[in-house]
């Protein structure tokens, strides 16, 4: 099975990721987690080129091929074959963050994302997609007290990219029952369970 963990910054994808990752171990599965852009040495060398440096932003397109090369070379070296071997494999983040920032963010279309997607990872989608949302002001805080003042080259947007990103998400959710909205506030353990409850029937099967 193939699941992504969604959401802003400062929402807690890490830590819940390592607490479901823990629980489908306990369910009797393989399990790897990995993480976008990245999860492989070609990968992490893109992510360098998105999230490092000092250099101004890539302009959209760009930036949307990057993500999209970035996540080709994830799914054929990594996720595929984990997923063929049976291994259940958990994204902190996937297309649905491409979908969210590049798309509905920087202002470039679902079709245009999609059909970069569709080439370079041959459209693959996870069985579910868990979305965390958080109070945008509380997420901030969360993000700050994380990052100490080393935001990334991409990180610093303004409020009201933050809250586009959100609504895009919620959208998601509406049109296709696998992309779940999670609520994320309280504690780690309570947002866990409420992230199994929405897996149970995969880990049931
Ligand atoms: O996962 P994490 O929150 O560390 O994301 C790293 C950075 O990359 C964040 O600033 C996030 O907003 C950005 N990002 C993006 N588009 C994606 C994936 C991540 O802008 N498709
Ligand atoms: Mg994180």
């Amino acid at each position: 099975r193939f699941l992504s963990v969604e959401g802003g910054e400062g929402v807690g994808k890490t830590t819940q990721i390592i607490a479901l990752a823990e629980a489908i171990r306990k369910a009797g599965f393989e399990v790897i987690i990995t993480r976008e852009p990245g999860g492989t040495p070609g990968a992490e060398t893109i992510r360098q080129l998105l999230l490092g440096g000092s250099e101004e932003r890539w302009l959209p397109r760009t930036e949307a091929l990057l993500f999209a090369a970035a996540r080709s070379d994830h799914v054929e070296r990594l996720i595929e074959p984990a997923l063929e071997k049976g291994t259940w494999v958990i994204s902190d983040r996937f297309i649905d963050s491409s979908r969210a920032y590049q798309g509905t963010g920087s202002g470039l279309s679902d079709t245009d994302i999609m059909a970069l997607h569709n080439f370079g990872s041959r459209g693959l989608l996870p069985d579910r997609t868990l979305v965390l949302r958080l109070d945008p002001a509380e997420a901030g805080r969360r993000a700050a007290l994380r990052d100490q003042g080393q935001a990334d080259r991409i990180q610093s947007r303004d409020p009201s990219f933050h809250s586009e990103v959100d609504i895009a998400f919620v959208s998601f959710a509406e049109n296709d029952p696998r992309v779940r909205l999670v609520d994320a506030s309280g504690d780690a353990t309570t947002v866990t369970a409420r992230l199994l409850a929405e897996i149970d029937d995969l880990l049931t099967r």
